[in-house]
């Protein structure tokens, strides 16, 4: 039996593939008494999401704002302080769930530093069947697995497979950072700002590739990028994030088409476009996101969003169902307080 096959479906299309609830995760910082940690960096706060079979969700948001974060637990790079994660059905790292080990087989994820992702020391042919052989694929196969994966990234496997990562530019680099992401035959792939280094013309063809291997093998991808342009581009949901928290989560149309939060709107007005039907009137965000040891009470967007009253100091508003997304901000919740909370 090929121990190396692909993972087979098992919820059926309806069953997400991955399904994270209340993750949370704060980082200490050291500095109190005898070095004793007093406070804590809130990255990542009771953030549940899921991932559908075969989508591409998009993720965006500042910088600092805890989408890589996101991204490290979701591949439990960082372990989280608190919730659930469950793939495909099966819990991931508790006692009768699967192993760690077992998720990151079925999920794999692509850095933005294509240099310092790879080992220099290693040949390109190294470094893809390091992982495959280490899950005991005989050497004659895992030569077979690098030729059919650089080819699958567009690198010939005659040119490519005895040279060392610094003798590729950074798209052919990232190209084989994604081959390496791919050699476990993964089901789905996190990508943290996987392009954003690349000249704009690299960039392209990189994400048409992406386009591309997600139909012929079948993959699911979160694509995290600054860049919004971009996550339109290629995603079919779209999560926006501020401060550690979701603030809006729904299909790309609707988010890019009719944002309802505040700060996903200011996003998108400050996005560069040529299209005047895309141009939104609101004012450009203003200033830094509050410091994340010490958000801002209720509503974590309150200190720069233009509508904020007292009700938004007080309650934090809940991501709730708007019909076409789910929007955290009590100008959508009917009897909020809030002076322009939406009719009932
Ligand atoms: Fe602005 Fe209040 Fe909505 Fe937060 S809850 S986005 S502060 S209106």
């Amino acid at each position: 039996m090929d121990t190396l096959a692909p993972v087979a479906d098992r919820g059926g299309p309806a069953q997400p593939l991955l399904l994270a609830t209340g993750l949370r995760k704060h980082f200490p910082i050291p500095g109190g008494l005898f070095g004793r940690a007093t406070r804590v960096v809130r990255a990542v706060d009771d953030l549940t999401l899921s991932v559908a079979k075969g989508e591409t969700l998009g993720v965006v948001g500042e910088s600092g704002c805890g989408k890589s974060t996101v991204a490290r637990l979701l591949i439990r790079l960082l372990q989280p302080d608190r919730g659930t994660m469950v793939l495909d059905g099966d819990p991931v790292d508790e006692p009768h769930g699967i192993t760690v080990n077992e998720l990151r087989r079925n999920v794999q994820m692509v850095f933005q530093d294509s240099y310092a992702s790879l080992n220099p020391r290693l040949t390109i042919a190294e470094t893809l069947a390091f992982a495959p052989k280490a899950h005991g694929l005989p050497a004659n196969e895992a030569r077979d697995r690098v030729r059919d994966l650089l080819s699958k990234v567009g690198l010939d496997p005659a040119s490519y497979a005895d040279r060392y990562p610094h003798e590729l530019s950074g798209g052919q680099r990232q190209r084989v950072n994604i081959a390496r992401a791919l050699a476990l035959r993964p089901r789905l792939i996190i990508l943290d700002e996987a392009v954003s280094a690349l000249d704009k013309s690299v960039e392209a063809q990189v994400l048409n590739m992406l386009v591309d291997l997600k139909k012929e093998l079948g993959l699911t991808y979160v694509f995290i990028s600054h860049d919004l342009n971009v996550v339109q581009y290629l995603s079919d949901r779209v999560l926006v994030m501020y401060l550690g928290k979701i603030v809006e989560l729904g299909p790309v149309e609707a988010i890019y088409g009719d944002p309802q939060h505040p700060y996903t709107r200011a996003l998108l007005s400050a996005r560069p476009s040529m299209d005047p039907r895309r141009r939104t009137k609101e004012a450009p965000i203003q200033g830094d996101p509050p410091n994340p040891i010490n958000p801002p009470s209720g509503c974590r967007f309150r200190t720069r969003c233009p509508y904020a009253e007292d009700i938004c100091a007080k309650v934090e508003p809940l991501l709730a169902d708007t019909g076409a997304q789910s929007v955290a901000c009590h100008m959508r919740v009917p009897g909020s307080g809030h002076s322009k909370a939406v009719a009932a």
